[in-house]
């Protein structure tokens, strides 16, 4: 009977030692700060999104009231799948490495970066397209179409971010549209399926804002060694009355880099303006908002507002793709004119 028991302990003694063992094969890891479940997924070899349910259930009860990661905090992560190495985005989704984003995601007609000048080598610029996922921005609606703000803030972001590589720039493209690159066309077709940097984009407001506020810092603790130049740009298209004609405005977050920026991009676009539009004259102007991106973005910042979207004038200037890539174009000189001067 002793002799049993023992055997039974025996046998119990290796059943836990081997179900700690198959605990202990499974990998671990923390979050680093502005972790979202994707980056981290991605970071440690695992493919997203199939991974993400296994690494929920794994993790039930550890991740906060909002799915979200919480720093200082241990996670298993789902086995690592056959043929799947560490190198990170394998499908058409874009990630940026510390060289910026691949220029594959302007499409087939434009991933060529022919250069111009290297007027703006040593520089760094994170552009970010206003809304994005559930939240289209402004919507205006043309003869049949739906026109939704985030497509054309996109479209310009794109061309800025290329004008930029052109001249040498360093240059991160926060909020990306898979498969969807600059696109000549009048009505943009909407999506839904934006990402912040290869990350879904939150229902939540708030988790929208803080997502892409935390990606850009993350970033910039990076950067900020290696660049003396950085700034952040988001581009929006303003909706108001329709009988309001409001050419562009920006918003400065409340630091003297940032204000010297927008105040030379305003003077460039006031002289691009009277050489291109005389008669029509030019009412952008600068401010400075307590907005919560401008406010949370560690590297200078500035939101354009490029027109009003339901004023018909100032669409004229937005759905015409030449017009899009002239805005493009005197930002670009704005940005190079910023560069030279400072110190
Ligand atoms: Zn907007």
């Amino acid at each position: 009977m002793k002799l049993l028991y023992r055997h039974i302990f025996t046998v119990l003694l290796f059943i836990f030692a081997i179900s700690t063992i198959s605990v202990m094969a499974q990998d671990r890891a923390q979050p680093i700060d502005g972790d979202g479940v994707y980056s981290f997924l991605r970071r440690h070899g695992r493919e997203v999104p199939r991974d993400v349910r296994a690494f929920r259930e794994l993790n039930q009860g550890r991740l906060n009231s909002r799915g979200e990661l919480i720093l200082g905090r241990t996670y298993i992560l789902p086995p690592l799948r056959e043929g799947v190495n560490s190198s990170p985005s394998t499908s058409s989704q874009q990630t940026t490495t510390s060289r910026g984003t691949n220029p594959s995601i302007f499409g087939r007609q434009y991933s060529e970066i022919p250069s111009q000048s290297s007027n703006l080598r040593g520089a760094l610029f994170y552009i970010i397209a206003g809304h994005g996922g559930p939240d289209p921005g402004a919507i205006t609606r043309v003869g049949g179409h739906t026109l939704h703000e985030i497509e054309y803030n996109y479209d310009i972001a794109l061309r800025l971010a290329r004008n930029l590589m052109m001249h040498g720039a360093t240059v991160h493209i926060i909020i990306q549209t898979p498969n969807v690159g600059i696109r000549d066309e009048r009505f943009l077709r909407n999506h839904r399926n934006q990402t912040c940097l290869g990350e879904p984009i939150p229902r939540g407001q708030m988790d929208r804002l803080r997502q892409r506020v935390n990606a850009i810092n993350r970033l910039y603790e990076r950067d900020k060694v290696n660049y003396n130049y950085i700034r952040a740009i988001e581009i929006h298209i303003d909706s108001r009355n329709p009988r309001t004609q409001i050419d562009l405005f920006m918003y400065h977050a409340d630091d003297v880099k940032s204000r010297r920026t927008s105040r030379t991009l305003l003077r460039e676009m006031e002289a691009q303006y009277k050489r291109h539009q005389p008669n029509r004259g030019f009412h952008g102007h600068i401010g400075h908002r307590n907005l919560y991106i401008l406010r949370e973005l560690k590297p200078p910042a500035i939101m354009i507002e490029m027109g009003n979207f339901q004023n018909a004038l100032d669409r004229e200037r937005i759905l015409n793709h030449n017009n899009r890539q002239a805005v493009a174009n005197w930002l670009t000189n704005g940005l190079i004119a910023d560069f030279k001067n400072t110190p």
